[in-house]
């Protein structure tokens, strides 16, 4: 994120508004989970249509809060992608669950095929990712949970505002199998709306709710958790040892404002993602990010795919050329397999993932987000114009078309 580059990768979007909010907060004399949280989680279910809505410090405490809440533990199973952040496979060993990698379809997502694949005995969840907020095949993947009669636990981190067949993501509508579907949002730094660390969880079920509340603050009973309230009494019971992972209400804060803004952020994502498709469409060395018809994407991250036999360079000269040209970039996300911890593993967690292992060399994402400008999103576009024509491979076939001439 420096500031010497022309479009640095990520820039957050928060306003006076944000900064207003944080002040009256400290100024009340109520900083951790209080009413600010309340009245952040109310909107975020009338926001997301969900049932239930419980706000965590982050994402990844919202997932193992939901395993945690499904009572996922030791000798289950939980089937998640190898294409997502370390954290999504991290908080099933925090459950003492086994992860089991179940390959990508070209998408980038989970493919329901090699979730089916990957089903036993000991299969207590899915945890499918909406990779950059492209939803996953939801159908699908809760036919598969309603089957077998395994929970969904959705890692929506990129996701907030996306929709499948006209649904939000996160909401549970009753008419949907699978009862025990649960869902985390991050509100990380450089997510589609953030808190600065953050996360929510939602739920249409309510004893799952209730768990999650509950695990998020030591297990203490309910009723106690406002026990510094004017009101609140000392008087305190631990129903089981939970965690503490609460959100603040100088979080939540912040966060009241980003959802109002939310809608804003996603339409700005959503034209400059076009933008992109409309000034790389045609160049041949590139291939864009996968979109869908039946869904509204949340366009949390623009992955590019480089077609690398076109090229005379490597991914990773390919990001150099664009620093030098001041284009900030990221890669998403090393594949689970990679890192020394997982590679270690024994039996299924190691899997077997030939499309995400195939697919990671070529990916680069683009700067994206609310604060760039019309033009920062041309500069960009132009850049990997230029890269790529620096470096663009002579094909065998068109020298052969060259003689023929
Ligand atoms: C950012 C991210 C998370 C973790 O979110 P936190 O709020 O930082 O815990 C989990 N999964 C994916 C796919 C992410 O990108």
């Amino acid at each position: 994120m420096s500031s010497s580059l022309v479009v640095p990768f990520h820039r957050p979007s928060v306003g006076e508004e944000e900064i207003a909010a944080i002040a009256d907060t400290l100024r009340s004399g109520w900083l951790t989970t209080g009413p600010r949280v309340a009245e952040f989680e109310t909107a975020f279910c009338a926001y997301t249509e969900a049932r239930f809505a419980v706000a965590v410090n982050s994402c990844t405490a919202g997932l193992h809060l939901a395993l945690a809440a499904l009572r996922i533990g030791e000798g289950d199973e939980v089937i998640t992608t190898p294409l997502t952040f370390c954290s999504t496979v991290n908080v099933i060993l925090h459950a003492r669950a086994t992860p089991v990698l179940a390959d990508v379809g070209a998408d980038g997502n989970i493919n329901p095929q090699r979730i089916a694949e990957c089903i036993t005995r000991r299969t207590k969840a899915i945890l499918p990712v909406h990779l950059a907020g492209l939803p996953c095949d939801m159908r699908a993947i809760r036919e598969l949970a309603g089957r077998h009669g395994i929970a969904v636990v959705e890692d929506c981190a990129h996701a907030v505002g996306a929709q499948v067949d006209g649904q939000r993501i996160g909401s549970f509508p009753p008419d949907q199998a699978g009862r025990k579907g649960m869902a985390a949002f991050s509100f990380y730094a450089t997510k589609n709306m953030t808190t600065g660390e953050g996360g929510m969880v939602t739920t249409a079920d309510q004893e799952a709710a209730e768990r999650v509340r509950l695990l998020s603050l030591h297990g203490i009973s309910k009723g106690a958790w406002n026990r510094y309230a004017d009101r609140g009494h000392w008087y305190y019971e631990v129903l089981e040892p939970g965690f503490k992972y609460n959100m603040m209400d100088i979080q939540a804060a912040i966060g009241i404002h980003q959802l109002r803004k939310l809608e804003r952020f996603l339409e700005l994502r959503a034209r400059y993602a076009h933008l992109y498709g409309e000034l790389l469409r045609g160049v041949e060395e590139v291939e864009l990010p996968p979109t869908k018809l039946d869904c509204r994407h949340a366009w949390h991250l623009y992955m590019l795919r480089l077609h690398l036999d076109r090229l005379t360079i490597s991914r990773e000269q390919f990001i150099e050329q664009l620093r030098e040209r001041g284009v900030g970039t990221s890669v998403h996300f090393i594949p689970i397999p990679l890192h020394p911890y997982y590679a270690g593993f024994p039996g299924e967690a190691r899997g077997s993932c030939p499309a995400a292992l195939s697919l990671y060399p070529r990916l680069v994402s683009l700067p994206l987000y609310p604060a760039m400008t019309e033009a920062q999103v041309e500069y960009v576009a132009h850049a990997v114009r230029a890269v790529v024509r620096a470096s663009r491979r002579q094909t065998r076939v068109s020298v052969a078309a060259c003689a023929a001439t």
